[in-house]
């Protein structure tokens, strides 16, 4: 997806603070985090919401929140909880149409 910002993150061509990358997986630094810490997990296959994913994106789905866990356990608040968020669609408060997991930590969160 040339007009998709996330891929373009992914390219290169739009720089990012990458703190995790596998196979599959791509996470960088919220640009306005809303916690002290907080990362974006995206898949590298371009899936534009959680609407458009596939029965065979199940083992990529899991591997993003597991993802969040190992990167909440290597930032050191997995025990003093943290916060995992997909939003989905417009009135879901989705912005980048490229589907993807916030991860915050650092901070107390209220429900
Ligand atoms: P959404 O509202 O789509 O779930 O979240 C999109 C997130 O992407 C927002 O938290 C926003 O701060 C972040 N974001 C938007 N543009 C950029 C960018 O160019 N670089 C980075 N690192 N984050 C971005
Ligand atoms: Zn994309």
């Amino acid at each position: 997806m040339t007009d998709c910002l996330f891929c373009k993150i992914l390219a290169g061509e739009v720089p990012s603070e990458k703190v995790y990358e596998d196979e599959h997986l791509f996470a960088f630094k919220d640009i306005y985090p809303k916690a002290p810490y907080h990362v974006l997990i995206i898949p590298k296959k371009h899936i534009a919401t959680l609407n458009d994913l596939g029965d065979d994106d199940t083992e990529l789905a899991g591997r993003m929140i597991q993802a969040a866990k190992h990167l909440a356990k290597e930032a050191g608040f997995a025990d003093d909880g943290y916060r995992v968020v997909m939003n989905c669609g417009e009135g879901g408060g989705q912005i980048i149409f490229h589907m993807h997991l916030h991860l915050m930590g650092g901070r107390t969160f209220k429900a």
